[in-house]
């Protein structure tokens, strides 16, 4: 928390002197702080086996106001395996599975000691960082637990008797820990879509309703977010995306348009509201998460910073 305090500080020492030096015109003027100039803080939330068409369809006035007011891309993951541990990887990481190994869910044979998660790379720029990992499927507590150092808070939240229930609750840990600290970097995984995928397909009912459902969640997580925006005057970044798609009768693991789709929206701290990047891979995340935080990008990464300047829809 000193830490954070001095860097604050610092940037508005460094606005100050700016202001001073451009009396004289001797030197490049930095922007002149304002209430928006807090820390910046990203938070990622993965919706696992997620569809965009879909989240279009439904009832989902969340995602939507997040399209509204950010930019979205649509995606495809093709020749890489539609399977949640090494997409997630992929996410978490930067690079393709071909680079961190990860190629089923077993995590045999990952090397997260050659392409460290996004929480090992901000840990290491900056131990002051708050980074946190809450989760409902164990595997990213799997990737935010590897490499040293590792995530500050890496949590797994216990089954609450469904996938709907136990998303409520990862979404609920998610808000509180967003108001009570102001992690620089939150990652959260909800489980609920992927698992009607799998009931149902994406065909049945059930899908479209576990879409609605996690619109919810996503909307609490939101909530918590502006409020922070609001009344401690941080940069809030908000990451939509999802690891793989499904079937129209349930499943993924194959090279399909359906299951190889996904998606990233990208709200907050300069994206285009209403934007269209369908230039974005799952490798960008990560590459953005540092960006976002002023954290040096390492340069063996596959993806890069999401654009900020781009078509509007
Ligand atoms: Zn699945």
């Amino acid at each position: 928390m000193t830490t954070k305090r001095t860097r604050t500080l610092t940037a508005l020492s460094i606005a100050i002197a700016g202001a001073v030096s451009a009396g004289t015109a001797t030197a490049a003027t930095p922007p002149a702080a304002t209430a928006s100039d807090g820390p910046a803080k990203i938070v990622v939330i993965g919706l696992d086996g997620t569809m965009l068409d879909h989240i279009k369809r439904a009832n989902t006035p969340n995602l939507h106001r997040l399209m509204a007011e950010g930019t979205t891309g649509s995606s495809s993951i093709l020749g890489h395996p539609t399977i949640s541990a090494p997409s997630w990887s992929t996410i978490l990481t930067g690079v393709w599975n071909t680079e961190h190994g990860v190629q089923d869910n077993s995590f045999a044979g990952a090397r997260y000691d050659r392409y460290p998660s996004a929480f090992t790379q901000i840990e290491n720029a900056d131990p002051a960082l708050r980074t946190v990992a809450i989760s409902t499927w164990d595997g990213i507590a799997t990737v935010a637990g590897s490499g040293s150092p590792k995530a500050d808070v890496v949590t797994t939240t216990p089954n609450a008797g469904s996938e709907g229930a136990t998303d409520t609750a990862t979404a609920t840990a998610v808000a509180s820990e967003i108001a009570a600290s102001g992690p620089d970097f939150v990652f959260t995984q909800l489980d609920q879509v992927d698992g009607a995928g799998h009931w149902t397909g994406t065909l049945g009912p059930a899908y479209n309703q576990a879409v609605e459902a996690v619109d919810v969640e996503v909307g609490r997580i939101v909530a918590a977010v502006d409020r922070r925006q609001r009344d401690a005057g941080e940069r809030w970044t908000v990451l939509v995306t999802a690891d793989h798609g499904h079937l129209l009768f349930g499943g993924h693991g194959g090279q399909t348009p359906d299951e190889t789709s996904t998606f990233v929206i990208a709200r907050g701290d300069g994206y285009q509201a209403g934007g269209i990047d369908n230039g974005y891979t799952i490798t960008d995340i990560t590459p953005t998460v540092l960006e976002t935080l002023g954290v040096p990008r390492p340069a063996n990464l596959d993806g890069k910073p999401l654009a900020k300047s781009v078509p509007v829809a």
